[in-house]
């Protein structure tokens, strides 16, 4: 089964070729182009922008990905699009280009959410057989799901407020370092000491797997301003120490929701995915909790764990061979929870 993906719901334009058998899955090719220097004056990514960017550069991806696998479109046997959640005007433009790609070369088309696709990654880069625990955080989710299946999902908790990488993004602004915040934070913590700064544990002492991540990313700010006003500055040494703070606090916040979660559910494995799953620290204290549990741990490599198509590609061929088509009516969805069952095609704006 050999199927071209498309990616196009937050800030990467992205497309790939996945070649999907008995042996398991190979990346044929992927291809990225970030948008990272279109949005960095903006401090943040501005849909309008994105869309265009989507719409002007999905064209390039895809003949690109083709290019480098070193085949034609004829050759696909289906092509899958991320058909939400995200960005709307960004995954209308992949939805669209998709239909036309499918319908020009007589391909059947696959809408993939893009949940989905971060969570089936292990199942691409290490064949991790079903079913098996997903953590997956990035800059705008934070979920534990049980997954069984390419379409059976149960969500066992995840963040009431914003997701991890969008709160190391923005302790990254409040201490002026650059974006995207969680490599910035990452490498300044190196040389930080994370006992220097008293930092809360939000709902830590709730039972459940329910996480919050605001609260944490105002304390710094409060410890940030009690050490300007004392010192009329931030010394390198404090900034260190804010955030070694911070990434300590947040990785034990998610190794002990998911150590829960893990005894929950009784899962024989731990994965991860998103971009937060990066940072080395919180990837130490997450295989800690699944070492502990004696389960299995699986941690794709980076590239494959922030935006890209293959993983969609991958989902895509997931889906197909459980017998999912989809038609010209796939509609783009900005929210799309994985736990809900009802396809990509009956939604539209829920
Ligand atoms: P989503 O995929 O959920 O729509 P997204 O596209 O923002 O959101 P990703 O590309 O998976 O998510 O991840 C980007 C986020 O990961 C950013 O918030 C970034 O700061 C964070 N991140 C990247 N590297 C690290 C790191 N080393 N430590 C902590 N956070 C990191
Ligand atoms: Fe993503």
């Amino acid at each position: 089964l050999t199927i071209l993906g498309l990616e196009s719901s937050c800030d990467d334009t992205a497309a790939a070729v996945v070649q999907q058998g008995a042996g398991g899955a190979d990346i044929l090719s992927s291809v990225v182009l970030g948008q990272g220097d279109l949005h960095a004056a903006f401090g943040g990514v501005v849909p309008e922008i994105a869309a265009r960017a989507h719409a002007e550069k999905l064209d390039l991806a895809v003949r690109r990905a083709l290019e480098d696998a070193g085949l034609a479109l004829g050759e696909m046997d289906a092509v899958a699009v991320t058909a939400g959640p995200g960005l709307i005007g960004g995954v209308l433009a992949g939805v669209m280009l998709a239909k036309g790609l499918a319908a020009g070369a007589g391909l059947p088309l696959v809408g993939v959410n893009h949940l989905a696709a971060h969570a089936l990654t292990p199942r691409l880069t290490d064949g991790l057989a079903y079913p098996y625990l997903m953590l997956l955080v990035s800059g705008g989710h934070c979920q534990l799901l049980e997954v069984r299946g390419p379409e059976d999902f149960t969500r066992l908790g995840g963040t009431i407020d914003d997701a991890p990488g969008e709160a190391f993004d923005k302790v990254a602004r409040l201490l002026g370092l650059p974006q995207p915040g969680g490599p910035a934070v990452e490498r300044e913590a190196a040389a930080g000491d994370p006992a220097r700064v008293p930092l809360p544990r939000p709902l830590l002492d709730k039972p459940g797997c329910a996480m919050s991540f605001s609260g944490l990313k105002t304390a710094v700010l409060r410890q940030r301003d009690r050490r300007v006003a004392a010192q009329g500055g931030l010394t390198r040494g404090d900034r260190a120490d804010l955030c070694a703070a911070f990434q300590a606090a947040v990785a034990e916040v998610l190794a002990e929701k998911t150590r829960r979660a893990l005894a929950e559910s009784g899962m024989p494995a731990l994965a991860v995915a998103g971009g937060v799953a990066a940072n080395a620290t919180i990837r130490a204290a997450l295989q800690r909790v699944a070492a502990e549990a004696g389960a299995a741990w699986v941690a794709p490599p980076l590239e494959l764990c922030t935006d890209n198509a293959a993983i969609v590609a991958y989902a895509g061929a997931e889906l197909y061979r459980a017998g999912r088509r989809d038609g010209p009516e796939l509609a783009a969805r900005p929210r799309w929870p994985l736990d809900d069952r009802s396809p990509a095609l009956v939604g539209g704006g829920r």
